[in-house]
């Protein structure tokens, strides 16, 4: 549906190698830096024509695009102007990403942390994760580019066992031509769930041998030499997409974010990076008038980041890690492609928001498993790297570092039934050992099965729901009315 309402507003984005500097007008599909292979972050050169507009204006503005009936606003384009003003309404692809929802924690397990906290469910996604908001800006942005260069056909490319995957293949199946989706995988490395997502969309799957990095060098080949958009990780028009949460958590309290502490899992690290990037532009603004404070958070197998900043400032060395199996197995990266990224983000973040504003916490599997399960216990439906989130904040209250009189929101990057077999491990107390996670038998839950199967054989249905139904009765003691 058209819409008079659509932004009018056209930025200048150029792409800006983090190493070398250089830059690059943002009609070329570019993927790292063709002279020195850097990481880029995508830079709109006219952003200082939107400090013309106060504050309060944009406040009100985003407030009353809300209500907007207008299928191009209703997800992450809602802020339009601070992302990548370049594409027409025509352009955006929309699935349903974004303004998902934050819901504070039950009050038992608000008690039991001891400081109010909120869940913000990204797995509530379409493709039940957050990569679909930067999927859905990289997919814009791919079709104002084909628009605009008369391509008939460009190959979206993504190396991935998990959730990139998904949201990669999910947004080209719905966008079709001129877009076609191929997906590269390690054979025999993934489980027939991770599968089920990219075969379902009905894109190509093709299998190599060798692990996840040797497919991963397949595809950036294939990058550098032909006409194939590369959607993993160091893509930057996913980094845009993905200040979407920023701008809707800051939305959601009311542009107030002061004492919000909101806690990232932290992997590849391009989530956290665009996080603190959209605060620091809402900031510039005076969207915002405080920063909030970021928390990454990595478990103690996959945790580099967390040792970089660790050390004081001026003694960093950055160090990739050798990582160790994960059951926040989507943030189990030990070396982060976003790094250079981070480090440019938080050295602006902490500049303008102080020393507390940006800080890593380190935790364990257990804590992470332990925290997964108490969470949905609760009725939240956080995956693996959303208990990482409560861990994480649980570890950082015993630190001190949160004071009584913040409010923490937790990352549930994903939904809790793309991670079910790491559940299933933990109530039936199977992880390998290399895991170190071993479970709290209270916890564990099972199906019991309250008759045997010949108890269905040769019984109408009125007799077979007595029988039944007795065997409830006797199971939960219920007492006759
Ligand atoms: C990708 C992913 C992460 C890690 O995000 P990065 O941007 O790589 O740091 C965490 N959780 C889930 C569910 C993911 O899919
Ligand atoms: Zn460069």
């Amino acid at each position: 549906m058209h819409n008079s309402d659509f932004p009018t507003y056209r930025g200048h984005m150029e792409y800006v190698c983090l190493s070398c500097g250089q830059r690059y007008p943002a009609d070329s599909l570019l993927y790292t830096c063709p002279q020195c292979g850097g990481v880029f972050l995508l830079e709109n050169t006219d952003f200082a024509h939107l400090r013309t507009t106060d504050g309060p204006t944009w406040r009100k503005r985003f407030d009353s695009r809300a209500a907007a009936r207008s299928t191009a606003l209703r997800g992450i384009f809602r802020y339009y102007e601070l992302m990548a003003p370049l594409m027409d309404e025509e352009d955006i692809v929309y699935l349903g990403e974004g303004i998902t929802p934050i819901v504070e924690a039950a009050a038992p397990l608000r008690d039991q942390v001891g400081v109010p906290f909120a869940y913000k469910n990204d797995g509530q996604n379409p493709s039940a994760s957050f990569k679909d908001r930067g999927m859905a800006c990289a997919f814009s942005y791919l079709k104002w580019l084909c628009r605009r260069n008369d391509w008939e056909e460009v190959l979206t490319v993504c190396a991935s066992t998990g959730d990139t995957s998904a949201a990669a293949a999910l947004y080209a199946s719905y966008v079709g031509a001129p877009l076609k989706s191929v997906v590269l995988l390690p054979h025999g490395k993934v489980t027939p769930q991770q599968l089920s997502q990219p075969l379902g969309s009905g894109a190509t799957v093709l299998e190599l041998p060798g692990v996840f990095d040797d497919c991963m060098k397949v595809v950036e080949l294939l990058a550098e030499n032909y006409r194939v958009a590369l959607l993993n990780s160091k893509n930057s028009w996913r980094i845009l997409g993905q200040e979407s949460y920023a701008y809707e958590v800051a939305q959601w309290y009311n542009w107030d974010v002061d004492r919000l502490c909101l806690f990232v899992p932290v992997g590849n690290a391009g989530n956290i990076t665009a996080i603190m990037s959209g605060f620091l532009k809402m900031y510039d603004l005076g969207i915002i008038t405080t920063l909030p404070r970021i928390f990454g958070v990595q478990s103690s197998h996959a945790d580099p980041v967390y040792r970089y900043y660790a050390a004081p400032e001026g003694e960093r060395v950055w160090q990739p890690v050798d990582v160790r199996p994960s059951v926040a197995q989507a943030a189990m990266i030990g070396n982060p492609v976003s790094m250079p990224r981070v480090r440019r983000l938080a050295e602006r973040f902490v500049e303008a928001g102080g020393e507390r504003a940006f800080q890593v916490v380190q935790v364990t599997e257990q804590q992470i498993m332990d925290a997964m399960i108490e969470a949905n216990r609760h009725g939240h439906i956080a995956c693996t790297q959303g208990g990482e989130c409560l861990a994480g904040l649980r570890n950082a209250r015993r630190l001190g570092l949160v004071g009584d009189n913040e409010h923490a929101v937790l990352d549930a990057t994903a939904h809790a039934l793309k991670f079910a077999g790491f559940q299933e491990m933990y109530f039936t107390d199977a992880f390998p050992p290399a895991y170190e996670v071993q479970p709290d038998v209270r916890l564990a839950n099972a199906p019991e099965l309250l008759l045997p199967q010949e108890a269905r054989e040769g019984r109408d249905v009125a007799e077979f729901a007595r029988l039944g139904a007795e065997a409830v009765v006797k199971r939960l003691g219920l007492a006759r009315r």
